[in-house]
């Protein structure tokens, strides 16, 4: 047995039931009664420790020695057992770097470890030593409000983001302080919520749940993540709160995930709301029975876990082991060793210079060209420029949900952002009102219009019934269109919306996500041509609202092939195709691709595919070459196109790279109906692309 191991036995022989089920609870706590909780040891973490004793006289204190004082009270409990403070950190502590979504945009898990690696240090530094992320939940319809805190619709893709953020946050030892323990959120499903409606049920069939919602968990989970979130969903009849086969079975039992899990806020007391459970005390012994360690916020646990055990509904051994995987990540995260935070690192580790940078940089990467017609970006030749639209003045707009340390005054203006990079002699208008900007447009030589949703209106329950933009912005580009200066829409938004009409009206359009504390640095780059964009699509892009739910990967109809595209069914008013596939973006060069090479027509194992790929414009530029599978005949109906790789290259002009991939079996199987997996034997299809549709197509068997 471990040293690790070793400790927990010995602090668990010492332990009372009180002691034990206090390690279990997570409450929010206010004022000197929490301090006297955490001294009798009735915490084993608490949520939003800031602020939990304003009015009490530490409000001088800075976040770390409020969590110092904090955890003084617990260090002073019987045990001394320290807390693990915990809080969403999404995107960044106090630097705000673009949505979870947007990352995605990148297809650059280096960019999204690195986001994470400096999230950690900047929330360790202020005390925190757990986030509530990543957030993993695929999203297939853009209605629901948290596609804007997960990577997208694909599960191959997402999985390789959610190691890459397990990575940033805990590094190869979670134990050095400027470490952040990774949570893995909200096992599972809790993306396919019915008709985009947060926190309501969804039915997801064995097979979609084992390949589709699952593998991303399963990556973080083989990645090292210490913590998992139960979601708030009813799935498939059982709330994922209660869920013994999914918390217990997979997760532990075939994944070998040894970390604990936490319930979403008050999940444990809803299972009374959700009809499972007739009170707190029967609520509280179905979490725990199905796997929930630590219950945030109900206060079930806390107030019900020793009656429970004195009616015979849960045993000794269940509450032992709840407290012994919560040990052991306080054990790993060395918070024994290191209770306390160095208040003075507060000065040094935030908003430093290198993190800002790559703020901006990451906002670069994950940037969107969707449009350039007559290669109207990068801005060249225009001697008066009008920025106008609602967000023309935008500060924190550009934040994004969950940005609970951003600051509006941190953020570089676009004003003074596109001052700092436009040519000089360019004179720049800026107009966020809409009559403004129309008489001012007449006299300007081309019109950058920021448009999109504020933030508020997407993460959590921030749901929409309409995709479309917010009232009164495709009148006020029409209406600009009308005035007939070319037109660079730049869209701002924590979804794909439907943009079709505000797209054609346009010249050229950059899909900007939420991006952050230096998004309009960024930007400016971008439309200025200092940078080139480099971001696609981890979403399908719908033409109309009615299209949810939209994802490229779907099962084939029976129906046969038509020629525009993998839809083979139809709207009678309007394509079913997405405005823009899944993978897609432009850059300011052009590539093609050719000679696309199996290694072997057969598959014994493993297969090289590559392709060719040659920029062929004037300017360097930087593709997301694509791999696509599909599996021609199977037991089960198999999907028309599924990622298995990309390789982000970045080339000078004329250049040429092979690019390879290997492809091996395991990247073929998928769940069959008996619930065994595995590849079949037969005839698949193979696509080296630049998005989800079209690109060189080979054949080959297995
Ligand atoms: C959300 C979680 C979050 C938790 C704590 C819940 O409402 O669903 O994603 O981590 O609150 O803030």
């Amino acid at each position: 047995m471990n040293h690790i191991e070793d400790r927990i036995n010995h602090l668990l022989g010492q332990m009372t039931l009180e002691e034990k089920i206090g390690q279990l609870n997570q409450p929010m706590i206010h004022g000197l009664p929490g301090l006297d909780l955490l001294r009798q040891g009735q915490a084993g973490s608490i949520i939003n420790a800031f602020g939990a004793l304003s009015g009490q006289g530490f409000d001088h204190l800075s976040s770390a020695e409020q969590c110092n004082a904090l955890q003084k009270a617990a260090l002073e409990s019987r045990l001394g057992i320290p807390l693990l403070f915990g809080r969403d950190i999404i995107h960044g502590q106090r630097t705000v770097f673009p949505i979870p979504l947007a990352q995605a945009a990148s297809f650059n898990p280096t960019l999204v470890e690195t986001i994470n690696r400096i999230a950690a240090r900047e929330a360790s530094a202020v005390g925190i030593r757990w986030t509530f992320a990543p957030m993993l939940d695929i999203a297939r319809d853009a209605r629901w409000g948290r596609i804007a805190e997960g990577y997208g619709e694909d599960p191959y893709l997402t999985s390789r983001m959610a190691e890459a953020a397990v990575r940033g946050f805990q590094g190869d030892d979670v134990s050095q302080p400027d470490r952040l323990v990774a949570c893995a959120k909200h096992y599972v499903g809790y993306g396919a919520a019915e008709g985009g409606r947060d926190y309501e049920q969804a039915e997801i069939s064995e097979p979609t749940l084992r390949d589709v919602y699952l593998p991303p968990f399963r990556a973080a989970v083989a990645a090292g993540a210490g913590t998992v979130m139960s979601a708030f969903l009813d799935l498939n009849g059982v709330p994922a709160t209660a869920n013994r086969r999914l918390l217990t079975d997979v997760l532990r039992g075939e994944w070998g995930f040894d970390g604990f899990v936490v319930s979403d806020w008050e999940s444990v007391g809803e299972l009374v709301q959700h009809g499972v459970a007739e009170d707190q005390a029967h609520a509280a012994a179905l979490a725990l029975r199905a796997g929930v360690d630590m219950d945030m916020v109900s206060g079930a646990y806390q107030t019900t876990l020793a009656e429970n055990l004195h009616r015979g509904r849960i045993t000794r051994a269940e509450i032992d082991e709840a407290v012994r995987r919560i040990l052991r990540i306080k054990f790993r995260a060395g918070i024994f060793e290191r209770p306390f935070t160095d208040p003075e690192r507060a000065q040094r580790d935030i908003l430093t210079h290198d993190a800002r940078a790559f703020a901006r940089q990451a906002a670069r990467e994950t940037m969107v060209l969707l449009k350039n017609e007559h290669n109207l970006l990068p801005l060249r030749d225009f001697r008066r420029i009008l920025v106008a639209g609602p967000f023309a003045h935008a500060t924190a707009e550009l934040f994004g949900t969950w940005t609970m340390d951003g600051r509006a005054e941190d953020v570089t203006p676009l004003d003074r952002a596109f001052q700092e990079v436009a040519p000089a002699g360019v004179e720049l208008w800026f107009a966020a009102a809409p009559d403004l900007a129309m008489s001012r447009a007449h006299y300007a030589d081309a019109v950058v219009l920021l448009v999109g949703e504020h933030p508020a209106r997407s993460g959590e329950n921030a749901n929409v019934s309409d995709l479309g933009l917010p009232p009164g912005q495709l009148e006020w580009i029409t209406a600009m269109a009308a005035i007939g200066k070319p037109i660079v829409l730049v869209v701002f938004a924590g979804r794909p919306l439907a943009i079709t009409r505000a797209v054609a009206q346009a010249q050229a359009v950059i899909y900007a996500w939420h991006p952050g504390i230096e998004g309009a640095a960024a930007l400016a780059e971008l439309l200025f041509g200092l940078a080139a964009p480099a971001g696609r699509l981890p979403v399908s892009m719908p033409r109309t609202t009615g299209q949810a739910p939209l994802y490229y990967n779907r099962k084939p109809t029976g129906r046969p092939l038509i020629a525009d595209g993998p839809f083979r069914t139809r709207y009678v008013d309007t394509p079913t195709a997405p405005l823009f596939p899944f993978g897609y973006g432009l850059t300011y060069t052009r590539f093609s691709y050719s000679d696309l090479r199996l290694s072997s027509s057969r598959m014994r194992g493993a297969l090289e595919v590559s392709a060719l790929i040659t920029n062929t414009g004037e300017q360097a530029g930087t593709e997301v070459v694509q791999l696509y599978v599909r599996d021609l005949v199977g037991s089960l109906t198999r999907p028309v196109r599924e990622l298995k790789g990309f390789q982000r290259i970045t080339l000078p002009p004329g250049a040429a790279q092979r690019v390879t991939f290997t492809l091996r079996e395991e990247d073929l199987a998928f769940t069959r109906a008996d619930g065994s997996w595995g590849a079949e034997p037969g005839r698949f299809k193979v696509w080296i692309a630049p998005h989800c549709e079209g690109g060189l197509e080979g054949e080959f068997e297995l």
